[in-house]
């Protein structure tokens, strides 16, 4: 029998901009929604100044040619503008889809590709990047635009670069923006529209466009709010929630939490433009930030650095971490940086293909162990056996955790058989994950069964490092895992080398990192086999691979 949530709750048929912004002429808090903390003073958007530059953009996209469903690829670190860029391209009919601004180029032109993208926005540091990238897929300067992140330009003053126009071209006027009225059904047709493209390896291959759309993102912002207001004092904690966001705009996480979900309850979000933890334990401070909802890594690392200990972090109440395995243990050490034991770190899990969230925490439950929450509202679980892939296990035993819910994708895009194989008939989304309940039906991830790799909290897609290195003239085959390396995961190639080759590991290892972004890298080594284990269908047998990896000790 599946698990339901013990909440069911009604979601509104509505439009991702109506929901944030009731209608494109309500009246909204002119208090600030959005904040840089890099420039606090001159960098904010009011509520209304978040609706009015979306408006203000859409228009323009609309006016240089951005017709119903065609994609815009953001390419750029987070900024006050990011959501903006992204409710501007909703609000125009369009997809929006982001990319890691640390990529490559070979990175980057491949999503362009891969989503079709009509328009480029990129950042100013990224600006040589991406007109590489563009050129490769025969995409027109006059297609690429310039964005600041961080250091966002107002009023249009951004100057053109090159040939290259900056963003700010773009927007329509003030008075033009505010009639703009962006569209608003309540037909099925219309909110199963994709509306985002975030990009997921999901359980096997390359990254794939994952189609997310007004229904999702509506039910998966309700859906966490719910939770949260079930706190009895929700009311009084809402009114002094400040938030930081130091997760990247172009994932799932910081998409969903902070350009929607905080937003949408009035809350200020206060914007990094990267992650730094200095500079994060900064603006915790100064801006006595009552809500830190972050990934493992910055848990262990504010738990493990001593610069920790010297800023005053007392405003902070609220501690969620999701994205990637933590345990309990250092959790423990991170909730001793508080003297009085206010702070109890909560994890909630979920994945891209989900919108976001699946399980998170009742706030008035302490986690004491490493659980990852109780089922969100209007979700149900079967947990299915791992070996047959058929049948349900019995309640708190291990399987794969296929989950049903308002926020699974629609699908991945223009790749119906890789959806096939993740959605079944019946709408339940096979995550990759292995988990079980517990008695009180809170969830355990246990392993994940998927080939991917979380480095950072980021992606990393073995069948993409596995492509670049059979290109390397040395290697005949290969294979990547991720092994643990000083307790964090790390990819390693297992590679056959072509016959006489004298290639050593460090050399392909360097020839590697010249190709990928940092955290591709291959830091959990490079080993050498005679054969790659394979079934008769030629699938890579990374489980054998696994297993390998932690028989030769170390870490793994
Ligand atoms: P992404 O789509 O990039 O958000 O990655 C989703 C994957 O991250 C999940 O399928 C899990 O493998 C992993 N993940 C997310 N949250 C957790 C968690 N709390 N504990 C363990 N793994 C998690």
């Amino acid at each position: 029998m599946p698990i339901r949530s013990r909440w069911q709750i009604e979601v509104p048929r509505i439009s991702l901009p109506t929901y944030l912004f009731d209608s494109p002429t309500a009246p909204l808090p002119t208090t600030s929604a959005l904040i840089s903390t890099a420039n606090p003073d001159n960098h904010f958007l009011s509520h209304a100044g978040y609706r009015l530059w979306s408006q203000r953009l859409a228009l323009g996209l609309q006016r240089a040619g951005l017709a119903q469903g065609e994609r815009v690829l953001l390419f750029s670190g987070n900024s006050v503008f990011f959501p903006v860029v992204i409710l501007g391209i909703v609000m125009a009919g369009g997809i929006f889809t982001g990319a890691n601004p640390s990529y490559v180029v070979r990175e980057l032109a491949y999503q362009l590709k891969d989503s079709g993208a009509k328009f480029l926005i990129c950042s100013e540091a990224s600006l040589a990047t991406g007109i590489e990238a563009a050129k490769a897929v025969g995409l027109s300067e006059d297609n690429v635009f310039a964005f600041d992140d961080g250091a966002a330009t107002f009023e249009g003053r951004g100057k053109s670069r090159g040939n290259i126009r900056h963003w700010t071209t773009l927007l329509a006027s003030d008075d033009d923006g505010r009639g703009f009225a962006w569209e608003n059904q309540d037909t099925d047709d219309f909110l199963n529209r994709t509306i985002v493209l975030n990009y997921s390896s999901g359980t096997t291959g390359v990254p794939k466009g994952v189609m997310i759309t007004h229904r999702n993102y509506v039910s998966n912002c309700v859906q966490g709010i719910h939770v949260f207001s079930l706190d009895l004092e929700y009311k009084a904690k809402i009114a002094r929630s400040r938030q930081l966001c130091a997760l990247p705009m172009y994932h799932a996480m910081g998409q969903v939490l902070f350009c929607f979900q905080g937003p949408v309850q009035r809350v200020p979000i206060f914007i990094m433009p990267k992650f730094d933890l200095i500079a994060m334990l900064e603006a915790a401070q100064n801006f006595r930030i009552t809500d830190l909802l972050i990934v493992p890594p910055i848990i262990v690392a504010m738990a493990k650095h001593p610069a920790t200990r010297k800023f005053d972090l007392s405003a902070v109440e609220r501690v969620i971490s999701a994205a990637a395995p933590l345990g309990r243990e250092v959790c423990k050490e991170f909730e001793k940086l508080w003297k009085n034991g206010s702070v109890n770190v909560k994890q909630a899990w979920g994945l891209t293909e989900l919108t976001l969230t699946g399980c998170t925490f009742h706030p008035a439950t302490i986690s004491t162990s490493n659980a990852v929450g109780e089922l969100a509202p209007n979700c149900e679980v079967r947990i299915v056996s791992d070996e047959d892939g058929l049948h349900e296990v019995k309640h708190g035993e291990r399987g794969e955790v296929w989950i049903r819910a308002p926020s699974v994708m629609k699908g991945y895009w223009r790749n119906t058989e890789a959806t096939k194989e993740t959605i079944t008939k019946d709408g339940w989304l096979k995550t990759g994950d292995i988990g079980r309940f517990d008695e009180t039906n809170h969830l355990y991830i246990v392993d994940r069964k998927k080939e991917l790799i979380k480095v950072k909290g980021l992606q990393v897609a073995p069948a993409e490092i596995e492509s670049l290195l059979l290109e390397h003239p040395a290697i005949a085959d290969v294979a990547i895992i991720g092994v643990t390396v000083k307790g964090e995961e790390a990819p390693r190639a297992y590679a056959v080398l072509q016959q006489g080759s004298m290639a050593t590991a460090k050399e392909i290892q360097d020839w590697a990192a010249e190709r990928v972004s940092r955290f591709k890298r291959l830091t959990g080594g490079v080993r050498f086999v005679e054969a790659i284990p394979k079934n008769p269908s030629g699938k890579i047998l990374r489980k054998v691979l696994r297993d390998q990896a932690r028989a030769e000790g170390g870490d793994s």
